[in-house]
């Protein structure tokens, strides 16, 4: 039987990657793929007001239900930064190498290295009805990279679930424990996906 289509209003191949691994029961699209190619911009102060400026746009030009993520880093000692910031932290929109530097850089000599990654989705329908949901998934941030897989700061997060880094973990590994997959889980039950 032809899979469903879920449209994601991202621009990110790794989260669209993730989304598709963790819903394979969906045919997951991009936004791009699907017609929409406008950036919206991230002016929301929260990951939930983000990921809903993203869903309700696509949704809006599409005439069709897109759900979107917004999703970070926040790092305990630093109060919450890089957070909604994460993709831009060192100033250029997604160069996860210097954001992972500069991060590692504003972490030296600070004991407390507890962190977490959350995730916001949310789901906006033409008829006008929304979902959102969040996910959490907590460890501290390593002095150094550990790893290469995953994208953005995962070589430099130690999960506390997994007892290794999100850079030396598998992506099925990741996905079973990741805020992402988490917030997916969430929004699944709530809109009944
Ligand atoms: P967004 O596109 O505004 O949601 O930006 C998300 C940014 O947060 C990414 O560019 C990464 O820097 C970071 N981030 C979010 N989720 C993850 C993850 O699963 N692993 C590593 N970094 C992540």
């Amino acid at each position: 039987m032809k899979k469903q289509t879920l449209v994601v209003a991202t621009g990110n191949a790794h989260k669209l990657r993730e989304i598709a691994q963790i819903f394979p029961e969906y045919e997951v699209v991009s936004q791009k793929q699907a017609g929409f190619f406008e950036e919206v911009e991230e002016t929301g102060s929260t990951f939930i007001e983000n990921a809903l400026l993203k869903a309700r746009a696509a949704c809006a030009a599409l005439g069709l239900p897109v759900l979107a993520d917004d999703s970070g880093l926040c790092v305990e000692a630093l109060e919450g930064a890089p957070g909604v910031y994460s993709a831009r932290y060192s100033g250029t929109h997604g160069d996860d190498k210097s954001n992972r530097a500069l991060l590692i850089k504003n972490m030296q000599g600070i004991a407390d290295r507890s962190a977490y990654f959350a995730c916001a989705v949310a789901l906006a329908c033409p008829d006008g009805r929304e979902w959102t949901a969040e996910g959490k998934t907590y460890g501290r941030i390593l002095s150094e990279e550990q790893g290469e897989g995953g994208f953005g700061y995962d070589p430099i997060f130690f999960s506390d679930d997994l007892k290794k880094s999100f850079g030396i973990a598998t992506a099925e590994e990741k996905n079973t424990v990741s805020h992402r997959y988490r917030a997916l889980c969430a929004i699944r039950e709530k809109a009944g996906l």
